[in-house]
């Protein structure tokens, strides 16, 4: 019997006492945290380091941690012969499978560390939140228009915004481009070389991104954990407790650490994260094609379950397990949710539900002068300099009011406050659409206003363009009003196809604003500049 096993056979009473002392203070739980943050670095051969240089009274605080906060082998690597076996497999699996991608091209032929360094951040920044196949189109672009850090720092925002256009979560190009404008201006153009520098010096440079630079453009042994990493490793080690919790956070650092390999950390990392993208799936995992399968806990149990379902094994197999029906394992998913016979090996990783993002509505305006000198002009408007989807340009837009008419004498007064007096019976109602920032669901009444035979407006605020439909596709605008533009090009007023209107859900139907919709209301007044940053988290 294991030792783990023969903890979770403790008396009650003993079993009492020692939650009793889990919770007898906060500070204890902030130790656990403690102790499993402050990785340990493995030793070279995979093994964790027992220090033991260590006086004595750390050794009896690293004591108390273990036993206030025992981690069942079970969810570890437990020496060094299977830590070996498992970089060995998933290094010759990455070797022969590797997918030929521009980042890993350019930076495996480069010789300079900044521009190799260059090269993985961008992609390792664009990566984030976003699909291979959409990255490559903009990796390309922006590796052609900035080939170096150089370039990046004396490009514009503007420009910075118009490349990453699409691309979502917008704060990360002006990130980067801060980044390489603090390497250059302040650190001599030399990308630090290490997780912990790269980390505090550079802009919007978290834990994973650091890591990532500083293991495939400098070589540091140095383990990464990204959402793919998060699924193998849950997968690989069982690991079914919350993967959002902090304590099993880090955990999964810490067994990413442990199992980096220190001749190849660079591969190393992208191996474990190609595993997850292309074997280890969400959803249809390859598991008959994985290099780690036969160390696989996940792959184990569901072999396990099988045979137990199909009655060909009498009574509980001999197969080594945790103790998860105890709730007593920190790792283990909690008894309230027992194990699910049609996810398979997806029942790894598991995430405590998250709320569903906050429903919010606008209201917002294609203004069109489709006789203005030099062809057809729709008007714009610069969102501010900073919080949600700072700097970029937008069609007139106010949050939705509650009954129809307010939001038409809402709209059409912002509609003025930018292109003069207007005629107000020409607004149109189009139809609407949704788009899903990380933390709002923002529903678009869509308006359409056509000043046919009016004297063209020349006015031109501050903050404000009128563009040619071919620089609207190219300017630096959000793919919200993409969407937009898409439904009023569709049913344009005074067009044939406007019978589609009939589909669409009238604005008087609109619940009530929120109190949070109130606090979207400042977003959606780009000319007045307001006090962003409680939002500045969301969307970005
Ligand atoms: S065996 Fe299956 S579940 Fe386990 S790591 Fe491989 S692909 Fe993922
Ligand atoms: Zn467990």
């Amino acid at each position: 019997m294991s030792i783990w096993r023969a903890i979770m056979k403790k008396p009650r009473t003993a079993v009492r006492s020692c939650h009793q002392k889990q919770a007898s203070g906060h500070e204890g739980r902030e130790k656990q945290v403690l102790s499993s943050s402050q990785v340990k670095p493995s030793t070279p051969d995979g093994t964790m380091p027992k220090f033991p240089e260590a006086p004595a009274g750390l050794a009896r605080r690293q004591k108390e941690v273990v036993l206030r906060d025992p981690v069942s082998p079970y969810h570890l690597f437990r020496d060094t012969a299977e830590v070996t076996v498992f970089r060995e497999n998933l290094l010759s699996w990455y070797d022969r499978e590797k997918r030929d991608l521009p980042w890993r091209r350019r930076a495996e032929g480069e010789v300079d560390p900044d521009r190799r360094a260059y090269a993985v951040w961008v992609s390792e920044v664009m990566l984030q939140q976003t699909q291979v196949a959409t990255v490559i189109d903009y990796y390309t672009r922006w590796m052609q228009k900035w080939p170096t850090l150089q370039d990046l720092a004396s490009a514009s925002l503007e420009e910075v915004n118009q490349l990453w256009a699409g691309l979502g979560y917008y704060s990360r190009g002006r990130r980067l481009q801060e980044g390489a404008q603090k390497v250059v201006e302040e650190l001599g153009g030399h990308v630090p070389h290490t997780a912990e520098t790269l980390q505090k010096l550079l802009p919007g440079v978290g834990r994973y991104t650091a890591g990532a630079i500083a293991s495939i453009a400098f070589g540091q042994a140095t383990g990464v954990v990204d959402g793919n990493v998060v699924r193998v490793l849950c997968r690989v080690r069982a690991i079914g407790a919350d993967s959002g919790s902090t304590f099993v956070s880090q955990q999964l650092w810490s067994l990413a650490q442990q199992l980096v390999d220190p001749a190849r950390p660079g591969d190393f990392n992208q191996a474990a994260m190609e595993l997850g993208a292309t074997v280890c799936t969400p959803q249809h995992p390859r598991c008959s094609q994985c290099p780690v399968q036969s160390m696989c806990r996940a792959h184990q149990r569901v072999e396990r379950e099988q045979l137990v379902a199909s009655q060909s094994l009498p009574g509980s197999p001999d197969v080594e397990e945790c103790a998860p029906s105890t709730g007593q394992c920190q790792l283990c998913a909690p008894p309230t949710e027992p194990w699910d016979q049609t996810l398979g090996v997806a029942n790894f990783p598991r995430k405590a539900s998250r709320r569903p993002p906050r429903e919010e509505c606008s209201a917002t305006c294609v203004l069109e002068q489709p006789r203005a000198l030099g062809g057809a002009r729709i008007l714009l408007v610069q969102r501010p300099k900073s919080g949600l989807l700072a700097g970029l340009w937008e069609f007139p837009s106010v949050t939705a009011e509650p009954s129809g008419q307010c939001q038409r004498e809402a709209l059409l007064r912002e509609l003025q406050s930018w292109a003069g007096p207007l005629p107000a019976t020409h607004l149109q109602h189009l139809g609407q659409v949704a788009h899903t920032f990380s933390h709002i669901k923002l529903t678009y009444q869509v308006y359409g206003l056509a000043l046919e035979g009016q004297i063209p407006v020349t006015i031109t605020p501050p903050g404000a363009r009128w563009l040619t439909r071919e620089e609207f596709h190219t300017a630096a605008v959000s793919t919200a009003m993409k969407k937009v533009f898409r439904v009023y090009e569709g049913q344009r007023p005074g067009t044939c196809k406007g019978s589609k209107r009939s589909q669409v859900s009238a604005p008087s139907t609109q619940r009530k604003p929120s109190p949070g919709q109130q606090v979207l209301d400042s977003f959606f007044r780009p000319h007045h500049p307001t006090d962003v940053s409680s939002l500045n988290s969301m969307a970005q």
